[in-house]
């Protein structure tokens, strides 16, 4: 039941209705309120009940003097909303999803990284690469001598400009026309034929306008958690969206609700920190995982779902994976263990194998020298009973892979300066050439990004 505002209400009271309002009033009940009694309680509710269904899901309540409108509608201010169920919150459903995308978060539209390809640069300097043109730079001007009505800083690198600056000079203002604009007019000119290739330039996958990305259904983002839409919640990595749901305090009423559902979500969250994909986030494709990063998320499904009795069968589960996050997959690994599990895990990682209870060692060589069980059994007995192992040499330090004296001296050198792509922050990197080099770093660190550069550099 929603109550119409103290104004509205007003209206509703009878002596101010106009006369040609023909609607009857009908007295269902008459009750005076007794706040402890469950059976006055049960009576109002039955009386508003009847109401509902005789007025077609409308009632007034008459109280201190003042009449209250209810409906049994999902409105307020006049807009009728869905009723939330878990299909609005799903793009991969088509009831859920965004209507203009699809749930892809995706439509071809103009890209930005094509018309605005260095963000380091301001729109003086020539940002916008498709106003560079003899005519087109009309545009560009015009936006120039006119900024400083709206407050747009011409100057400013265009990376550095707010949201609000960005919506000017993408949809214009009442002084000037934004690039939104140009390509309304290169569309309505579309018998040109420099019009036609300069759209075919600039077209590409961009975010749907419509959802901004989130894939959901503009209607999903009336639903709001302390603030926030669920489409705001899938672009924040894990770990800050787990503080998030800490740091929630819901109203005793819907933490009665919410109760079951909340323990659910920290703990899928905490398990997904557990096994290093902290920076993740949820809206994140799954065909852009890594192969370890695809299994430690269905590890956390099935540790969620507190299964048991079941065998789990991993291949590398730590592939992708930081060293010092070894040790909380493993603990995971454990705790699926201890829930009545068997976990099975194909491994070369040494912080696994020392912590399995069985270990099965392959060999002893590799390919066609392989292929025979060269131990099997409690893994500190490996030591004693499967000495010339390759596994056990290595794990014993008796063979090791020593670092090369000499390194190879790079003669020549590749310089990027000022990087900015995805997460990169204006980094400067030398990189050596002729050379092997490694570039390392966490996951999500940016190491892809960089390769990305320095691949469109060459
Ligand atoms: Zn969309």
């Amino acid at each position: 039941m929603v109550p119409i505002d103290d104004v509205l209400a007003d209206k509703m009271l009878i002596k101010n209705l106009p006369l040609d309002f023909h609607e009857i009033l009908v007295l269902v009940d008459r009750v005076i309120v007794q706040h402890d009694s469950e059976e006055n309680k049960q009576r109002m509710a039955d009386s508003v009940n009847l109401a509902f269904q005789e007025a077609e899901g409308e009632c007034i309540i008459l109280a201190n003097e003042k009449q209250i409108l209810f409906n049994n509608r999902f409105e307020l201010d006049g807009i009728e909303f869905l009723e939330p169920n878990p299909q609005l919150f799903n793009y991969n459903n088509s009831y859920g999803c965004c209507r203009t995308c699809e749930g892809y978060g995706k439509i071809m539209g103009i890209d930005e990284d094509r018309v605005i390809p260095d963000k380091s640069i301001s729109v003086f300097d020539g940002a916008v690469t498709c106003w560079r043109g003899e005519k087109s730079n009309e545009f560009l001007i015009t936006l120039l001598t006119n900024a400083h009505k709206v407050d747009f800083p011409v100057h400013t690198p265009y990376k550095e400009l707010s949201k609000k600056d960005k919506n000017i000079l993408w949809k214009g203002s009442e002084h000037f026309q934004g690039i939104d604009g140009f390509f309304k007019m290169l569309e309505e000119q579309l018998y040109k034929i420099q019009n036609r290739v300069l759209l075919a330039r600039y077209r590409g996958r961009t975010n749907c306008p419509e959802c901004e990305g989130t894939r959901l259904r503009k209607e999903a983002s009336y639903v709001k958690i302390a603030d926030v839409t669920v489409g705001q919640l899938l672009d924040i990595p894990i770990d800050e969206l787990f503080v998030f749901f800490k740091n929630l305090q819901p109203t005793d009423h819907d933490k009665q609700i919410a109760s079951r559902i909340l323990l659910e979500i920290n703990n899928r969250l905490s398990v997904m920190m557990d096994v290093g994909l902290g920076y993740l986030t949820l809206n994140r494709i799954s065909n852009t995982l890594s192969g370890g990063e695809t299994q430690r998320i269905n590890l956390t499904r099935t540790l969620g779902s507190n299964l048991t009795n079941s065998m789990y069968i991993l291949d590398e589960p730590s592939v992708g994976l930081h060293p010092r996050d070894t040790a909380r997959l493993v603990k995971v690994l454990k705790n699926l263990r201890d829930l009545g599990n068997t976990v099975i895990v194909v491994e070369h990682e040494e912080e696994v194998i020392k912590n399995a209870d069985y270990l099965v060692d392959m060999g002893p060589g590799a390919g066609i020298h392989g292929g025979e069980v060269v131990f099997a059994g409690p893994y500190k007995d490996i030591f004693t009973m499967a000495e010339g192992s390759l596994t056990t040499k290595y794990m014993n330090g008796r063979m090791a892979i020593p670092v090369p004296e000499f390194r190879r001296k790079a003669t020549n050198r590749i310089e990027l300066s000022n990087a900015s792509l995805h997460n990169l922050k204006d980094i400067t990197v030398i990189i050596p050439l002729n050379a092997f080099t490694v570039i390392s770093g966490v996951s999500g660190s940016g190491k892809l990004p960089l390769s990305e550069i320095s691949c469109f550099q060459h």
